[in-house]
């Protein structure tokens, strides 16, 4: 049998239903909910998490916001709605801006993100499509509150 030092196990909250490392933890309590900690196997971290979903939803959810940044603002695109818009903010915020838009037109069904089916090296392979570009349009300047653009 494996004898159970820092080195490996990690410490799982029964409450949160996530492993942390020994690192994360002081005085064996849970770094989220302050709940007791209990030393578990790699292994068995492992396997509890995934049953547990540990990889969570919000971590998901950051990186799928983050990849429609990356689509919609490749080849200076960002850049270029930026310089066109002249927004009163500053990019980063427009960026910020742009992707929850059109993350909401996703939802909405008026944009579509287009992915190849694996990872490629083929940037053209990622892109971001309108079914209402004037609806884009629209939303842009209303977002940015251009009065000569805005009905
Ligand atoms: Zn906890």
């Amino acid at each position: 049998m494996v004898r159970r030092t820092s080195a490996n196990t990690y410490l799982w909250c029964d409450r949160c239903r996530r492993s942390f490392a020994h690192e994360e933890v002081s005085d064996e309590a849970c770094p989220v909910c302050a709940g007791a900690v209990r030393p578990v196997g790699k292994f068995e971290a492992l396997a509890r998490g995934f049953m547990a979903n540990e990889l969570t939803a919000s971590d998901l959810r950051s990186r799928h916001r983050q990849l429609i940044r990356l689509i919609w603002t490749r080849n200076g695109m960002g850049e270029q709605y930026y310089r066109v818009i002249a927004p009163d903010v500053p990019y980063n915020r427009f960026e910020a801006r742009v992707t929850d838009l059109l993350a909401r037109g996703a939802e909405e069904g008026w944009v579509r993100f287009v992915l190849p089916p694996a990872p490629s090296a083929d940037e053209s392979a990622y892109r971001v499509e309108f079914d209402d570009e004037e609806r884009f349009v629209h939303e842009l300047a209303a977002l940015f509150a251009e009065p000569e653009l805005a009905e």
